[in-house]
């Protein structure tokens, strides 16, 4: 473990996470097909601010962001709103402890029972977009650090939810 980021991967266990760990973003796997399967069989699609086709940053524009980013942190957690809320308070301590001007967590928002789409969002402060929504490959990139994604025999995805903190 990177000793620098330590306390961010102390904090997000502390505040509930099962485990995170720190991953260089050149690392991060992107797959276009992840747009797919948010199209095709996500019930989320077009009912999120935060999900496709409603993120109002391209793809192009959200890599060129990403590609400022050097770190990240990915957080496990086994129930999505913790999930955010880790997310959330690890993206704010990065900007305070590590001086970062753009830490940017990427979580699925659950921050309200429904999402208030189409009238404005309840709490833009904070929601964020999931990874998949810009194409990042989940199951592949946890994968580098040892976690899995794993679904029970009817596909449902068994209770560990991914989420993560970019650092500049
Ligand atoms: S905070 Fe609420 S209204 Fe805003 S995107 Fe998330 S679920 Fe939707």
């Amino acid at each position: 473990m990177e000793k620098e980021f330590d306390h961010l991967v102390d904090k997000a266990i502390e505040l509930g996470a099962s485990e995170a760990k720190i991953l260089d973003t050149d690392r991060i796997v992107f797959d276009s097909r992840s747009h797919l399967k948010c199209r095709f069989g996500c019930s989320r699609w077009g009912r999120y601010w935060t999900c496709p086709p409603h993120l109002h940053i391209s793809p192009e524009e959200f890599m060129e962001g990403f590609s400022r980013f050097h770190k990240a942190i990915i957080i496990k957690t086994t129930d999505p709103k913790i999930g955010q809320d880790v997310t959330l308070a690890i993206e704010k301590d990065a900007m305070l402890s590590l001086g970062c001007s753009f830490a940017f967590g990427m979580a699925l928002c659950v921050q309200c029972d429904e999402c208030a789409y189409p009238e404005p969002c309840k709490y833009p402060h904070l929601a964020r977009p999931s990874m998949d929504a810009y194409g990042v490959d989940i199951g592949k990139t946890v994968e580098l650090l040892g976690f899995k994604v794993a679904f029970d025999p009817e596909g449902k995805m068994l209770p560990a939810w991914y989420s993560m903190v970019l650092i500049d």
